[in-house]
C-alpha cells in the first residue's frame, strides 16, 4: 500500500490512471453486498409480511448483600417460540463471565509497556486491561437451573454463553418457563473498570451500586443470525430479546433504588413524605424533589442491616438495570410530549451536587422531546439518569452517567459539558438500540452512530453555549486521514475495530449529519429517519434495513454515501487543481486579447503548467456559425448573433477538481465575487460518476469572481484546506512538499 503511495506521487503521468483504476465504480449499487431480501425482511428496508422475533417474559428475584458485595438471584424466563423453527436448545448471555479468571477475554487482553515508568493506580487497571483481571472472584457461579416442574434440566457453560438443551423440541407457537438460581460478586468499578459495579465512598463508607448484566438473559434468535451467541469479549455489547419484567430487589432498607420500570410498591419502601412526594412529582411537570440532599446525607450515616424489597414492573424492554445506594438524592418531573408523559428522573449523592440537581432531569427531559420529534413519542413510563463516576452506560429507561463537581461544588464549564452530553447519549439511547433494538453485539454503529448522530442535535439545539462541537464532519477529519493502517471500515465488528470511539460514534454520526445537513436536507432526511425509527421500533433491524429505507422513504439514490463512509476508510480529499476564467468574444478586438487557447479535455498536465490564479485575465471563446448540418427539415434555425450577445454579460469558470482521498462527494463552493459580495454553489456528488478520481465542472456566473473556496466550512469533512483554495495563495501543493522532502 505505502509502495504503491510513493509510485503515484514519483510518476506524476501515472498518478491519474492509478487513481482513477483504484476509484472505479463508487457509484455503483451496493447490489450483493447486502443481503438478499425476502419475507422477513423487504427490498423497501421495512419488515417483511413473514417477519418474526421470540419473547421473553422474566419473573426474578435479586438481593444486594451490601457486606460481601454479592448478588443472589433466582429468575423464572418464559420463552416464546414466535420463530417458524422448531428450537432443541436454547443460548442465554452470561456476560458477568468475561470477568471470570481465565475467560476469553483475560487472555486475548493485549498490552505494551510505553514508557519505562508507569504509576502504579494506572498499572493496576494496565495489568487488568492487558489480560490478567485484578485479584477479583468474577463470573457467574450457576447454582441450578430447573424446568416448570422443578426437575433440574441439562446445561452447558460455554464460557460468556450457556446453552440450554431441552429435554423435548420447542415447537413454533410453544413456550418454555424455566429457572436459574445464581451468585456474583459485584465489580468494584474504580478498580477493574466496567458497565456495571459499584464506587465506595471512603468518607461516609457507603457504595452507589450501578448494577447490570446481572442475570442470565436470553440471547436472539432471529431471521439474520439464527441465535446470535457470539461470545461477550468486552467490546461488541448486547444483542436481546423483548419481554416483561417483574423484577424484585431486595437491598438494606435505607437504600434507595431506581431501576428499568416502574416502582410498585413506594409506599412500602419510601417515607410517608416521600411517597406522598413522588406521586406529585409524576404528574408535574415541575422539577420536584422525591429524596432530598438533607434526606440523603442523614441517610448516609444509618447503615441499617435490615433489608427491603422493591418492586419493579417494566413491559416490554429488552433488558434490566437497577442502582442502589443510601446516598441517592432524587428528583424527577413528567414531560410532556405529544401523545405519552413520560417522568423524567435523576439518582444521584451529594458529590454530584450542585451540577446534577440543576441540570441533570433537565437534559433528560430535553432528550426525551427532540428524539421523540425525529423518531416517536418516548413510550416508556419514565426515564433515569443516574450519577456514577467515569461511566455512560445505557440500559431501558435507566443510564448510569459521570460528570462530578470538585470537593468544593465547583466544577468546569468541561465538567457540565461532559456530564450534559453523557446523559443526553445514554438517555438517548433509550431509542437506540433499546427500543429500535439493533444487535450491537455485531454492529456498535447501529446504536452509536445514530444515537450519537441525535445528540449531537440535542446539543445544538438545547446547549448552544456549551462548547459542544463532537459528531459533526469537523470532527473526524484528524480520524480520516490517520494512517489508514489504524483504521477499519465502519461496517466492522466492534471486537475488531482498532478506535471504537470514532469508528463507531463521531464518523457515523458525522456521516448523518452531513447527510442531513447538506446532502439530503433536514426534511427529507428527518422523513426518511423517522420511518426507519417507526418501521423498527419494538423490532430487530439490521444495517441494510437501514441502508435501504434511507433511500426508499427520500427517493435519493445513497449507495454512494453507504459505499464510501460506511464500507470503506477513504476519506474527502478534493483538490481543486486549476480554475480557468472565460467569456464570450464579442468580436476580433476580444480575440486579439487571448494569450493561450483553451483546452478542452482532463488529459493529464504538468503542475506547472496550470494556472496558479486569474492574473490573465478571461479567455475568450469566439462563436461561430453554426453549420447548416445541425438544421433538420422541420428545424427553425438559430441567431448565433443573438446568442452571442445573450453571453456578452456571462463569466464562465471552468473548475477542474481531483479527488485526492477517494471518498467521492458532493461540491460545496464558496464563491467570493470582485464587488465583496458572496454566493455558495452546491453540486451533488454524482458529478463523480463517470470519472471517480478527477471532474470539471463550468460555473456560470453573473458576476466576475476573485475567489473561489471548496468546503468552505468543513462541513463536507475535507481533509486538506491547503488545497481548496484558488487563487493558489495559501500553501504549497503537496506534491511541493514531497520533492522537497525527497530532495
Ligand atoms: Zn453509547
Amino acid at each position: 500500500m505505502k509502495k504503491l503511495l510513493i509510485m503515484m506521487l514519483i510518476c506524476a503521468p501515472f498518478f491519474a490512471v492509478a487513481q482513477e483504476q483504484e476509484y472505479k465504480e463508487r457509484f455503483e449499487q451496493l447490489g450483493s453486498m447486502l443481503p438478499t431480501p425476502n419475507s422477513y425482511r423487504t427490498a423497501s428496508g421495512a419488515p417483511g409480511e413473514n417477519y418474526w422475533q421470540q419473547k421473553a417474559d422474566y419473573s426474578i428475584k435479586v438481593k444486594l448483600d451490601e457486606a460481601a458485595n454479592k448478588i443472589t438471584g433466582s429468575e423464572t424466563i418464559t420463552y416464546y417460540n414466535q420463530s417458524p423453527h422448531p428450537l432443541n436448545y436454547l443460548w442465554l448471555q452470561l456476560d458477568q463471565n468475561m470477568r471470570a479468571e481465565g475467560s476469553d477475554s483475560e487472555l486475548v487482553g493485549t498490552a505494551t509497556f510505553f514508557n519505562d515508568t508507569i504509576p502504579g493506580k494506572y498499572l493496576e487497571q494496565y495489568v487488568a486491561n492487558g489480560g490478567n483481571s485484578y485479584d477479583f472472584p468474577g463470573g457467574f457461579n450457576i447454582e441450578s437451573v430447573k424446568n416448570a416442574d422443578g426437575d433440574e434440566m441439562d446445561y452447558l457453560v460455554q464460557k460468556t454463553m450457556m446453552k440450554i438443551r431441552l429435554p423435548q423440541t420447542l415447537k413454533p407457537g410453544e413456550n418454555i418457563s424455566f429457572s436459574v438460581e445464581w451468585n456474583y460478586f459485584v465489580n468494584d468499578r474504580m478498580k477493574g473498570g466496567g458497565r456495571s459495579g459499584y464506587e465506595y465512598f471512603e468518607e461516609d463508607g457507603n457504595a452507589l451500586y450501578t448494577i447490570a448484566q446481572f442475570f442470565p438473559r436470553m440471547a436472539v434468535y432471529n431471521d439474520v443470525e439464527g441465535w446470535q451467541n457470539k461470545q461477550f469479549l468486552g467490546s461488541g455489547e448486547f444483542a436481546l430479546t423483548f419481554g416483561d419484567y417483574d423484577v424484585e430487589i431486595t437491598v438494606p432498607d435505607d437504600f434507595i433504588v431506581g431501576a428499568t420500570g416502574m416502582v410498585q410498591n413506594p409506599k412500602e419502601v419510601l417515607t410517608k413524605d416521600q411517597a406522598k412526594r413522588y406521586e406529585k412529582a409524576l404528574k408535574s411537570t415541575e422539577q420536584t424533589f422525591i429524596v432530598t440532599e438533607e434526606e440523603a446525607i442523614e441517610n448516609e450515616k444509618e447503615k441499617s442491616s435490615k433489608y427491603e424489597t422493591w418492586k419493579f414492573k417494566a413491559e416490554n424492554v429488552r433488558d434490566f438495570g437497577f442502582a442502589a445506594s443510601r446516598k441517592f438524592i432524587w428528583d424527577g418531573q413528567m414531560v410532556e410530549l405529544e401523545t405519552t408523559k413520560p417522568f423524567a428522573q435523576s439518582f444521584y449523592p451529594k458529590e454530584g451536587n450542585p451540577l446534577w440537581e440543576e441540570e441533570s432531569t433537565k437534559a433528560v427531559k430535553n432528550t426525551l422531546v427532540l428524539y421523540s420529534e425525529r423518531t416517536f413519542d418516548y413510550p416508556y413510563p419514565q426515564a433515569t439518569s443516574v450519577h456514577a463516576a467515569s461511566i455512560g452506560m445505557e440500559y431501558p429507561m435507566i443510564c448510569f452517567n459521570f460528570g462530578r463537581p470538585d470537593k468544593n461544588g465547583e466544577y468546569s464549564v468541561r465538567t457540565q459539558l461532559g456530564m450534559t452530553y453523557v446523559i443526553v447519549h445514554e438517555i438517548g439511547h433509550n431509542f437506540f438500540p433499546m427500543i429500535v433494538n439493533s444487535d450491537e453485539r455485531q454492529w456498535a454503529w447501529m446504536d452509536e452512530g445514530l444515537n450519537s448522530f441525535l445528540e449531537s442535535n440535542v446539543m445544538f439545539e438545547y446547549y448552544p453555549d456549551l462548547p459542544y462541537s463532537d459528531n459533526i464532519p469537523q470532527a473526524v477529519t484528524g480520524y480520516m486521514k490517520s494512517s489508514k493502517d489504524q483504521q477499519r471500515p465502519i461496517m466492522t465488528n466492534p471486537e475488531q475495530v482498532l478506535r471504537l470511539g470514532p469508528n463507531a460514534y463521531s464518523k457515523p454520526a458525522a456521516a448523518l449529519n452531513l447527510l442531513r445537513n447538506t446532502i439530503m436536507g433536514p426534511e427529507l432526511f428527518d422523513e426518511s429517519f423517522k420511518a426507519y425509527a417507526q418501521r423498527w421500533m419494538f423490532k430487530h433491524p439490521t444495517p441494510a434495513d437501514f441502508f435501504r429505507t434511507m433511500e426508499d422513504a427520500s427517493a435519493v439514490d445513497l449507495d454512494w454515501f453507504w459505499r464510501g463512509w460506511f464500507y470503506t476508510t477513504d476519506h474527502v480529499d478534493v483538490s481543486v487543481d486549476e480554475v480557468k476564467y472565460f467569456r464570450i468574444a464579442q468580436d476580433e478586438s476580444d480575440m486579439e486579447k487571448n494569450t493561450k487557447a483553451p483546452e478542452g479535455d482532463l488529459g493529464e498536465k504538468e503542475e506547472k503548467e496550470m494556472k496558479t490564479d486569474f492574473s490573465d485575465g478571461p479567455a475568450y471563446i469566439s462563436v461561430s456559425e453554426t453549420p447548416e448540418f445541425w438544421y433538420g427539415e422541420y428545424r427553425n434555425k438559430v441567431d448565433d448573433e443573438a446568442i452571442k450577445a445573450r453571453y456578452a454579460d456571462k463569466h464562465f469558470y471552468e473548475v477542474t477538481l481531483s479527488n485526492k482521498g477517494g471518498l467521492v462527494t458532493p461540491l460545496l463552493f464558496n464563491l467570493e465575487y470582485k464587488d465583496g459580495s458572496t454566493e455558495q454553489k452546491y453540486i451533488p456528488a454524482e458529478i463523480w460518476r463517470k470519472n471517480e478520481g478527477k471532474t470539471r465542472k463550468m460555473l456560470i456566473l453573473d458576476k466576475e469572481v476573485s475567489k473561489i473556496v471548496f468546503d468552505p466550512e468543513g462541513e463536507l469533512a475535507d481533509t486538506d484546506n491547503s488545497n481548496n483554495v484558488f487563487p493558489k495563495t495559501e500553501s504549497k501543493t503537496k506534491l511541493d512538499e514531497f520533492k522537497e522532502k525527497g530532495e
